[in-house]
């Protein structure tokens, strides 16, 4: 990772390329997805397994909630422009897994774009660049066309 212009801005997250996707375990007793992972022990209280295997999560999801970051977030959040630029935050309900997961919402995208129960891709894109030059990447939730759903 040394040598590349790009790198996550939390290591071991998420997966980049074609088709990123968020990095999380699975319990492989009970089943019980974690993200971020969990490494040490299964939280499910009525599981005693610490076999927990990483696992690539749903690149898709549903907005369960949304919200507009109006005022500049303390550190260790680093603001993308000066003065700050308001983002959309979305909690989105992952399509396989069910568990729910906060993101920034894809530029160019904003609460406008939102509605609860809405599809979302999941998109891996710039969020700072660091004193070294290197591009730190985030993940961020994409409003998807309804047009190109499957399923009524
Ligand atoms: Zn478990």
């Amino acid at each position: 990772m040394a040598s590349a212009n790009a790198a996550p801005a939390v290591e071991g997250w998420f997966t980049s390329g074609e088709a990123p996707a968020l990095l999380g375990t699975r319990c492989a007793r009970c089943r019980t997805v974690f993200f971020p992972r969990e490494a040490a022990f299964c939280r499910n209280p009525a599981c005693d397994s610490d076999q927990l295997d990483e696992v690539e999560l749903s690149r898709r999801g549903r907005v369960w909630s949304y919200t507009d970051a109006r005022y500049q977030p303390p550190p260790p959040y680093v603001p993308r422009a000066d003065p700050y630029e308001p983002f959309a935050l979305a909690a989105v309900e992952l399509e396989a897994e069910g568990i729910v997961v906060l993101g920034q919402v894809a530029d160019g995208h904003g609460v406008a774009d939102l509605a609860v129960g809405a599809p979302v891709e999941l998109v891996v894109e710039p969020l700072y660049t660091d004193r070294a030059g290197v591009v730190r990447t985030v993940w961020r939730w994409k409003p998807v066309a309804a047009a190109g759903e499957g399923r009524a």
